[in-house]
């Protein structure tokens, strides 16, 4: 026991990725994107010397905004006993979100809410850590009393109530120890967005398209929204190159207005979509209800800007979506998730987490894993994004083999990135950004694209 044991410091640093400068993660809404990280590291005076790592995913400019939202939550964290937060984390993230004076920024939702969750995952690695078990594992062997207690039920229980969530994970808990075995033995399907970026070229599209296929993924996905003829000939070229068996789905990253939507997804429906990501702002809960409604089978979905649980609920509650996508670093931790996967399993609406960026492959593996394990029981029809990008600069890297993320094994919740990564991607005084201060013009992008491509 550690009884006397605190958590002594919380540092930031703010990391970012020059990944404009080739066009990765271009879409029709995020044209030059530089994948960043509000990072914050976690120290404590135990003898056992594990730190928390955790962050929040930026794509550049604003960063520091972030960054400084962690720091604003320094005093609730800073001090307190390590028994007191990992004895009852479901109160530990609840004391974040209540702070009265902090609670005026959102409430629940953006900059602060986020910041939030970049500190609540930070703890979550440092208990996962301390149990010497990966965050999947750590989570999916506690008791259905233990996760219920975790989750703030304020504002869901017209949905879900404590107690059909402890009927949900009960149900699961037989066949626990089974599919802990069965993940460890095949992984989890992964589906993968590296050939479809926005700004890649026709050539470069078909061909990483066909090596999609040949790397064993069973779904692509393309980003679309900027012309929709463009967009017609592009999902023509992905097809070709994948044939008729794989699955194409579509990301339209919030482009279009609701009847916009239902115009331009009718047009890019004959190529055979998995489904239509983000079709409109992710606050139109009835938007996306319309759109749904207008697109009749065609699967609707969205979530990765989805800023709580409330607005899940809502958009379960209101049938607007056919696919969940919940991200680890958008709301307020593996607290909030747990309560979005719960509520996905009480409508019976699959989840298919969004990832990608920087770190969030590594994150979000473990709350897919998770659920499969201890909440919906099931793969089918599931698969994680998957984005070959920014892995090699992390500890414990997704690692996805034959189409399937591989469990993870190392304690913790993946979430460290490495020392020299740290160190030459620090905001604007590390080496890879010494010599470019700023993004190159996106004319002179375009041109090297080309010449790449
Ligand atoms: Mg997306």
């Amino acid at each position: 026991m550690h009884l006397l044991s605190h958590l002594t410091t919380l540092d930031t640093l703010d990391i970012r990725f020059p990944t404009s400068a080739q066009l990765d993660g271009s879409d029709a809404m995020n044209p030059d994107p530089d994948y960043s990280t509000a990072y914050v590291i976690l120290r404590t005076d135990d003898p056992d010397g594990h730190e928390g790592h955790g962050f929040a995913f930026t794509i550049g400019r604003g960063n520091e905004v972030q960054r400084a939202a962690i720091e604003a939550l320094r005093h609730l964290v800073v001090g307190r006993t390590l028994d007191g937060i990992l004895g009852d984390l479901g109160g530990f993230a609840r004391s974040l979100t209540d702070d009265s004076q902090l609670r005026w920024l959102g409430p629940e939702k953006g900059v602060m809410h986020m910041a939030v969750g970049a500190v609540v995952n930070a703890v979550w690695d440092l208990a996962a850590k301390r149990a010497g078990k990966p965050l999947w594992q750590f989570v999916s062997e506690m008791s259905p009393e233990q996760i219920v207690a975790l989750i703030d039920f304020r504002y869901l229980t017209d949905a879900l109530t404590p107690d059909r969530a402890l009927e949900i994970l009960r149900r699961a808990e037989p066949g626990r120890a089974e599919r802990t075995e069965h993940l460890r033995a095949v992984g989890y399907p992964a589906y993968t967005t590296s050939p479809g970026w926005l700004g890649y070229s026709d050539a470069k599209l078909a061909r990483l398209a066909r090596q999609a296929v040949a790397d064993g993924f069973e779904t692509i996905k393309i980003k679309v929204g900027r012309d929709v003829e463009e967009d017609v000939r592009r999902l023509r070229i992905a097809r070709d190159a994948i044939g008729p068996d794989i699955g194409l789905a579509v990301d339209a990253n919030q482009r279009w207005d609701v009847s916009e939507a239902a115009q331009w997804i009718s047009r890019l429906a004959p190529a055979g979509l998995s489904w239509v990501e983000e079709p409109t702002s992710p606050d139109d809960i009835l938007g996306h209800a319309a759109i749904r409604e207008a697109c009749p089978g065609v699967r609707i979905s969205t979530g990765e800007h989805g800023q709580n649980r409330i607005l899940f609920k809502q958009l379960l509650q209101a049938g607007a979506v056919d696919v969940v996508q919940i991200d680890a670093a958008r709301v307020g931790g593996v607290n909030e998730n747990l309560a979005i996967l719960l509520l996905a399993a009480e409508f019976g609406v699959p989840v298919i987490p969004h990832a990608g960026g920087v770190g969030l492959c590594e994150l979000v593996r473990h709350l897919a894993m998770l659920d499969y394990v201890a909440i919906s029981g099931t793969m089918a029809g599931r698969s994680i994004e998957y984005v070959d990008h920014l892995h090699e600069h992390f500890r414990d890297p997704a690692r996805v083999v034959g189409g399937r993320y591989i469990a993870p094994r190392a304690p913790g919740f993946s979430a460290e990135m490495l020392p020299a990564t740290l160190r030459d991607h620090r905001y604007p005084d590390g080496s890879s950004w010494r010599a470019t201060a700023t993004s190159p013009p996106a004319a002179q992008v375009s041109a090297k694209e080309h010449e790449n491509s």
